[in-house]
Formats: C-alpha cells, structure tokens, sequence
C-alpha cells in the first residue's frame, strides 16, 4: 500500500479508534484516515466516568484522550455522531448513518473495527423505566451524576468493576447505596474469594449495603419512575435511582454481517488481523489471542485497547507486529487502588504477599508448577509491576519465597 495515497478508515472514535489514529500518524502513515464515531465528541477515556468524572473531580480536558486541536492538526477527518452502518467488503467501502459527499459510503483501503462495546441489558421487567441507568457513555454518566445527592437512594445491580466504583463514587457524594449481586460474592466473575471478601468487606465498612445471592425479579416503579428493585425471594429494595452494571456485549454485529469471524467479538491475530486482509479490528469489539496461556478471549480494558490500536497501526505502517504484552487491567475504589497483572487460567494457589487486614497486599496465582499466571495487588504498585514482569517471563516460584517479605520484588522478578 501506498503510504502517501491509501485511505484507512477506523470505525468507532473510542479509546481503542483514537488511538490507532494517532499512531498511524506517529508510524509515518501519509495516506487519509477518517475516524468515524456516533457518539457527539471526540475520543475520550471512559475509566473516569466510574471515578473521578462521577465524583465531579474530573473537566471534559482531561476527560478527552486528545485536545479537539488535535484531529485538524494531524489531518485526521474526524466525523462524530456518524454510525457506520455496514461493510461492503467486495467493494471495499463502509455505509454511513449520515449522508455526505459520498453518497453515505465512504472507501477504505484499511478499515479498523474499533467498535467497542455496549452494556448488557438485563430481560426483566421494568428496565424500562426512569431512572433505571447504565454507565457506559459520558452521557450516561452525566444521567446517573445529576441523580446522586446526599440521601438519594442508589441500587446498583451487579457487584462487577463498575457497579463498585460507582457505589464507592456515590458513597463520597453522599448517596445511599445498595450493590446486588447475583453470585455468592461480588467480582464472582474477575477475581479470587481473597480479593471479593477484602471489596465486599471494605465496602460494608463505607456504608454499602451488599446483598448477594441475590436474583432480581424486577424493577418497580410509579409514574414512570423507578422506585425499587423486586429481589426473586420477595424482598423489595427501596431506590430512586438503579444502576445496571451486569457486563458489556461486544459489538461485533457489522463485522458478523460481513461474513467476518466472530467468537464474542470479533476474532483477531496478535497483529489485529481479521480473516480479511484489508480490515482490523481492535479493542473492545475483539476476540484476540492470549499467548501466554494458549487460549483466546476478550480483554476490556484500556491497555489492551492501546495494544491492539498499535499493533493495527504497525501492520498498516509496515512496521512488525509489537511483542505481545501481558494483559493488564487496574481499578480504583475510595482511596484503594488495585491493579490485576495477567489471568488465573489453570491455577492452584495462591501466595498472599503483604498485609490482607491493612490494604495493602498483592495475590501471586500460581500454577501447579509454580508459574505464576496473574497478580492481583491491592495499594501495592511494587508488587504489580514485579508481579507483570514475572509473569511476562513465565517464572516459576514457590509460595513460601513470594511470602517471604525479606525477600525483595527486585530479587523476585530478577
Ligand atoms: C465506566 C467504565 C469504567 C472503566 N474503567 C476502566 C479501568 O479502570 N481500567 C481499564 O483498563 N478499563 C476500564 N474500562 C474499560 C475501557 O474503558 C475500555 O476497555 C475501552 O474504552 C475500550 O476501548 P474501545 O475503543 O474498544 O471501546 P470504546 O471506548 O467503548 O469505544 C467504542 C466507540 O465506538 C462507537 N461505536 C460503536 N458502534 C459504532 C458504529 N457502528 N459506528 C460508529 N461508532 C460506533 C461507540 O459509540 C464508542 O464511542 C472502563 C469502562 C467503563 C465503561
């Protein structure tokens, strides 16, 4: 391909879509790229809007992945509130919501699926109703701010990443919150029992009230509005506001419609590669490769985002696809941070490094064999980054040595 004349075309202006933009200009890329997104502003991060956007401790600037200068400067044609409609790949064009110069079709020589993702909707009664929130969007976050006000009563439905950093956010304005979790424990689905029990009980400590294995019936409302959520044993959680937080869907449906294939997302190499040779697909919306455990699956996380958006842009610039990383992920709720390095694929123990009861402690997962698969640190960055460096060189050691805090990380990862 032509690097002065070939057109990239990347469908969805998110963090993964805004990021590959930037780096095929930052590769050398001189072709056209147009950056197409239906949401109506530029590419922004969306870890904020659970955290310190919610909290009111955060400005649309430093929200925004790039200043709004930045496109015109770079030559990026930025379109927002666009959606890509379809893929024509015979012809090698997309269709577009809009209608433009193009007739609503636009070429590509590369075309970059960065979708993302959407929240899942639960198949109850009463979704329906006002006030019955989802937190995906800046617009969505703004919906459930303006609702959060000392004394308000938030339900938060699934006790994932997201509902417990909305609870604690709503915690810090104020609000009284109840999480309801369908499993035995909240992060049933991400995380250890160590990590669940630590959440569950440092989030009881702020004021949260947790109810788990707890199934929703339905939600209820009057006028219209949302007034409670109905549990399957009966009960009813009084609420003015509920939040859905039970997991995001890919949105791989353009790319299933085009005959791409699609896993949960759309199926992509460790260079972004679709089945077609002409179209990508990053972030969110993919199913990619996960080499250091031999399986595939879907990441959604800001890091993998930027890891697929430059191994989309490498490919297209001629550059060699990068070496993969070790999947990463954090998550920060009151004033814990806590910071996941790696996946506990196959995994037989666990090494408690650190202090469980004061916070600060990190959960080494380790094989059979004593590989260890994944760190899950908590106020213990130290450990996170050993922990990414070990696992990344598929070290094996035992627990008692991880234990051992005599010994250093520094000598650990080494
Ligand atoms: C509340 C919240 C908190 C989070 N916290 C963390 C965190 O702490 N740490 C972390 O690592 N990750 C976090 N994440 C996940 C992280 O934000 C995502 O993994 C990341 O945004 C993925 O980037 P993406 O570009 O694939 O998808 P997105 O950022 O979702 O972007 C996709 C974009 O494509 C648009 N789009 C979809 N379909 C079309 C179409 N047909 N035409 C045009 N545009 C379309 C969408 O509207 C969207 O703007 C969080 C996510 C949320 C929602």
């Amino acid at each position: 391909m032509n690097q002065q004349s070939g057109h990239v075309v990347i469908a969805g202006a998110g963090h993964a879509g805004g990021s590959a933009a930037a780096m095929l200009r930052q590769f050398g890329w001189q072709g056209a790229i147009t950056l197409i997104g239906e949401e109506p502003i530029p590419p922004y991060q969306r870890p904020p809007l659970s955290k310190a956007w919610l909290k009111g401790e955060a400005t649309a600037e430093s929200l925004a992945l790039r200043p709004a200068s930045f496109y015109p400067s770079a030559t990026i044609d930025l379109r927002l509130g666009v959606r890509v409609t379809g893929i024509d790949r015979a012809a090698k064009t997309v269709t577009l919501s809009a209608e433009g110069a193009e007739g609503g079709t636009l070429p590509y020589d590369y075309l970059i699926l960065a979708l993302g993702a959407r929240a899942r909707r639960l198949p109850l009664p009463g979704t329906d109703l006002g006030g019955v929130l989802e937190l995906r969007s800046v617009a969505d976050a703004d919906q459930l701010k303006a609702a959060l006000h000392p004394g308000a009563r938030l339900a938060v439905i699934g006790g994932g990443y997201i509902g417990l950093e909305a609870a604690a956010s709503a915690r810090a304005l104020g609000a009284e919150v109840t999480v309801i979790e369908r499993e035995s424990r909240v992060l049933a689905r991400v995380a250890c029992p160590i990590l669940s029990d630590f959440f569950q009980a440092f989030h009881r400590g702020q004021g949260v009230t947790i109810e788990v294995d707890a199934q929703v019936a339905a939600l209820e409302g009057v006028d219209g509005r949302v007034t409670g959520v109905r549990l399957g044993d009966g009960r009813l959680i009084p609420c003015d506001v509920a939040l859905v937080g039970v997991g995001a869907v890919a949105n791989d449906e353009l790319a299933r419609a085009a005959g791409l294939t699609c896993h949960n997302g759309v199926a992509v190499d460790l260079a972004a590669r679709t089945d077609d040779p002409a179209i990508f697909a990053i972030g969110d919306c993919t199913s990619r490769p996960l080499p250091l455990y031999d399986r595939t699956g879907r990441l959604e996380s800001v890091p993998n985002a930027l890891e697929q958006a430059k191994q989309a842009a490498s490919m297209i610039c001629g550059k060699p696809a990068p070496t993969p990383e070790v999947p990463w992920f954090w998550s920060d709720q009151y004033d814990l941070r806590l910071q996941i390095a790696g996946i506990p694929f196959d995994t037989t123990e666990i090494a408690v490094r650190g202090d469980v009861e004061a916070g600060t402690f990190a959960l080494f997962h380790l094989t059979a064999d004593g590989t260890v698969q994944a760190v899950e640190a908590v106020n213990a960055s130290t450990e996170f980054m050993g922990g990414r460096r070990i696992i990344a060189r598929r070290k094996r050691l035992t627990r008692a040595r991880i234990e051992d805090v005599s010994v250093s990380m520094q000598e650990l990862a080494a």
